[in-house]
């Protein structure tokens, strides 16, 4: 897979993405992930790419010229615009699995100030993505969080890729609670059940706490 990840700070990406997990992957050439400048398909003198809004208001507006030009220089039959934005579909572990298994080429383009200029929106996007229902600076932050969602679903990211099957929202439950060494800490000991080595008895204790954790904290998901 590859990923261009457009904005006004592309360092940003590029230094949360070059750690553990992410930059293993792409040393291992497992996908390729370049983090662009909008600003260089910037043509005028101040290489703009911001100005005032129509119609009044508060804040900038990004323009559409330079975002026009990195798009067209970019893309490649098949790839998919994703537009990071509050105002876009939930991004959910769904949306991530989409896109790990059905995509080859993604562009995310992120705004920063008030958005971006609509008619980049209806002429060059293919989904407008939201990680939340809150407001961010700029849609890089967004992007990083998406790009690491997808990436480590990608084949052979995950030392273990039964890590993506059992873990959060990937069966449809919030995960079980996990423990390690040592087996008691402070007077707290580790369940019983997971000591014993009956796989099946700990796998039924395991689901029923998955159960318990969802019904508690996103009933949502059971409905
Ligand atoms: N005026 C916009 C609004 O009310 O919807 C918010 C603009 S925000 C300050 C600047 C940029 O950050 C957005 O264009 C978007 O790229 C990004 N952003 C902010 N919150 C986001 C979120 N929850 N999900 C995805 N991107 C977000």
């Amino acid at each position: 897979m590859r990923i261009d990840i457009l904005s006004l700070f592309p360092q940003i990406a590029t230094a949360s993405l070059a750690e553990s997990i992410i930059g293993r992957a792409q040393q291992r050439a497992l996908v390729e992930i370049h983090s662009h400048n909008i600003r260089d398909w910037a043509t005028d003198k101040h290489r703009t790419t911001d100005d005032t809004p129509y119609g009044g208001g508060q804040g900038m507006v990004m323009k559409c010229e330079p975002i026009f030009e990195a798009v067209s220089a970019l893309r490649t039959e098949g790839c998919r615009v994703l537009f990071m934005t509050p105002a876009g579909a939930p991004f959910e572990q769904k949306t991530a699995q989409r896109f790990a298994s059905d995509c080859k080429h993604l562009i995310l383009l992120c705004g920063h100030y008030e958005g971006v200029d609509q008619r980049v929106v209806d002429q060059l996007v293919h989904e407008e993505i939201s990680i939340g229902d809150y407001v961010l600076t700029n849609g890089v932050i967004a992007a990083v969080v998406v790009v690491d969602a997808i990436v480590r679903l990608l084949p052979e990211v995950l030392g273990d890729a039964a890590s993506a099957v059992e873990e959060s929202f990937a069966t449809g439950l919030l995960e079980f609670p996990q423990y390690t060494r040592p087996v008691e800490f402070q007077g707290l000991r580790v369940p019983e059940i997971l000591l014993g080595g009956n796989h099946a008895a700990i796998s039924q204790w395991r689901r029923e706490q998955a159960l318990a954790k969802t019904q508690t904290t996103r009933p949502d998901l059971l409905a």
